[in-house]
C-alpha cells in the first residue's frame, strides 16, 4: 500500500513571481494582497475540513454528516444556511447588503462505492466507501471561500450563494437544487464551479470557453427472438447472435452517420445473453453510454438506435425494445466568465501555469446550472508524480493546490463585486 506525498512529505510547490495585472485585468494591486494574505491564514481551516470530509465519504443523497459538517462549518462564519435542499444539499448565502449581482460559487457533495486504498491517516471511515472523485477537496476549497471572503465582506456588495450539491456522480442533485430555487431570491447572475484534476500538475489550471464536458445519456436494448435447441438453429432466432449483429452495427453510427467535425462517443458496455451451452439464447440484453458535445447530434440518438437496432432484428426474424435516458447535458463555458476565470487563475498561479483545458467526454451535472446562467467550470490541478486518477482506490490530491482554489473563486468574485474605499 502506497502512502501518497501530504502536507507533510511534500515538496512544496513553487509558483513563479505575481505578475502586475494585464491591461485587461480590474484587479487592483492591494486587495490582490489581502486575498492572499486570508487565503493564507485559511489554509489550516482548508486541509482541516479537507480531511475531516474524507473521512465520512457518504454515496449520492446519503450526504447527511457531510452536509451536517458543512452547514456547521458556514454557520460558523456567521452564515445563513439552508440545509435540506433537494434531500441532503446545503446553501450559504454571504449577503453583503449593499446592491449588487449575485454569484453561485457550486461544489459537489457525494462519494464513490470504493474502498479506498490510499493508506492516508485521515482515509475513509466508511467501508466501501471513498471521497475518490476529489469532492471532499472541492466541498473544503468553497468553505475556506466563504470564509475568506466573509472576512472581506466590507469590501464587497451584491450576493454570494455557496452551494454544496448533493449526488453529482449519479444521478444528479444539481437539477433538484435548482428546481427548489437555489437560482433565484436573488436571481443568480454567474456561476463557478471547479474539479480536482489529477492529469494536471500541482500549481497549474486549465480553463476552456465553450464545450469543455459532454452530454451523457444512456440506452438498454432487450431483443426477442425464439429459443430453441443449439443443435437446431434453424428452428430458432437466436438472439444472441441478433444482439451481436446490432452492437456492431451501432459502432457505425458514429463513424458513419454523425458529422465528423462533431465529436461523439457510443459505448456498449453491457451485454448479457444465454444460459446454458446446449440453449440457443431467447432474449439478449445490452446497454451502454453516449456522448455529445453538439445538441443536434444529441437529439437524434435514439432514433438513429431504434433505427439500426430494428433494422438488424427485422432482417433476421427478432424484435427489439429500447429504453433511452437522457442523463447530464454538455458543459459549456460561457466566454467571458471563462475570461474572468482565467484571470483570476494567472494572478493566483501564474500565466505559464494557466492552460487550454482539453475537452473530455466525462460527464458533469454543473452543466444544469450553466444552461441556465452563464459561467464556467474549469480543472484544478492537482496531480503529482505517481498519482492516481479519479474513481481510483488509490487517488488522493496534492493539498498544497487546494489554496490556489480558494484563492482564485476570491478573485473572481472580487473583480465582479469588490467595491473600493
Ligand atoms: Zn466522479
Ligand atoms: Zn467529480
Amino acid at each position: 500500500m502506497r502512502v501518497p506525498p501530504q502536507r507533510t512529505n511534500v515538496t512544496r510547490l513553487r509558483f513563479p513571481a505575481r505578475r502586475a495585472p494585464s491591461p485587461t485585468s480590474n484587479l487592483p494591486d492591494a486587495p490582490m494582497d489581502t486575498i492572499k494574505t486570508h487565503v493564507t491564514n485559511s489554509t489550516e481551516f482548508l486541509l482541516d475540513a479537507r480531511r475531516a470530509l474524507h473521512r465520512i465519504p457518504e454515496l449520492a443523497f446519503k450526504e447527511t454528516k457531510t452536509a451536517t459538517y458543512v452547514a456547521d462549518a458556514l454557520l460558523s462564519l456567521g452564515l445563513p444556511v439552508r440545509t435540506g435542499i433537494a434531500g441532503t444539499g446545503v446553501m450559504g448565502l454571504l449577503e453583503t447588503g449593499r446592491p449588487g449581482p449575485t454569484i453561485l460559487l457550486r461544489a459537489d457533495m457525494d462519494a464513490l462505492p470504493i474502498q479506498e486504498a490510499t493508506g492516508l491517516p485521515f482515509c475513509s471511515e466508511h467501508p466501501g466507501c471513498m471521497h475518490a472523485c476529489g469532492h471532499d477537496a472541492h466541498m473544503a476549497i468553497l468553505l475556506a471561500t466563504a470564509r475568506v471572503l466573509t472576512q472581506m465582506r466590507n469590501s464587497l456588495r451584491g450576493t454570494v450563494k455557496f452551494l454544496f450539491q448533493p449526488a453529482e456522480e449519479y444521478p444528479g442533485g444539481a437539477a433538484p437544487m435548482i428546481a427548489e430555487g437555489v437560482l433565484e431570491n436573488p436571481a443568480v447572475n454567474c456561476c463557478f464551479g471547479l474539479h480536482v484534476w489529477p492529469s494536471a500538475p500541482a500549481g497549474t489550471v486549465e480553463v476552456k470557453p465553450g464545450p469543455l464536458m459532454a452530454a451523457m445519456d444512456r440506452f438498454e436494448v432487450t431483443i426477442t427472438g425464439r429459443g430453441g435447441h443449439a443443435a437446431k438453429p434453424h428452428e430458432c432466432v437466436d438472439a444472441l447472435e441478433v444482439g451481436t449483429q446490432a452492437v456492431g452495427a451501432l459502432q457505425r453510427i458514429v463513424s458513419r452517420q454523425i458529422d465528423p467535425i462533431h465529436p461523439a462517443l457510443l459505448t456498449v458496455a453491457v451485454f448479457r445473453a444465454g444460459h446454458a451451452f446446449n440453449v440457443i439464447a431467447d432474449t439478449a440484453q445490452f446497454g451502454g453510454t453516449l456522448r455529445t458535445f453538439d445538441t443536434g447530434v444529441r437529439s437524434r440518438w435514439q432514433e438513429r438506435i431504434n433505427q439500426v437496432v430494428g433494422g438488424v432484428c427485422s432482417a433476421m426474424g427478432a424484435t427489439h425494445e429500447l429504453q433511452f435516458t437522457s442523463g447530464y447535458p454538455p458543459v459549456i463555458n460561457d466566454v467571458a466568465m471563462t475570461e474572468a476565470v482565467r484571470r483570476a487563475a494567472e494572478a493566483t498561479v501564474g500565466a505559464a501555469n494557466v492552460r487550454e483545458a482539453t475537452p473530455t467526454m466525462g460527464g458533469e451535472d454543473m452543466a444544469y446550472f450553466l444552461e441556465r446562467v452563464p459561467g464556467c467550470f474549469f480543472f484544478l490541478g492537482t496531480g503529482f508524480d505517481g498519482c492516481s486518477m479519479i474513481h481510483n482506490p488509490a487517488f488522493t490530491v496534492h493539498e498544497d493546490a487546494l489554496p490556489c482554489g480558494v484563492e482564485i473563486f476570491c478573485r473572481i468574485v472580487h473583480e465582479r463585486l469588490g467595491i473600493s474605499g
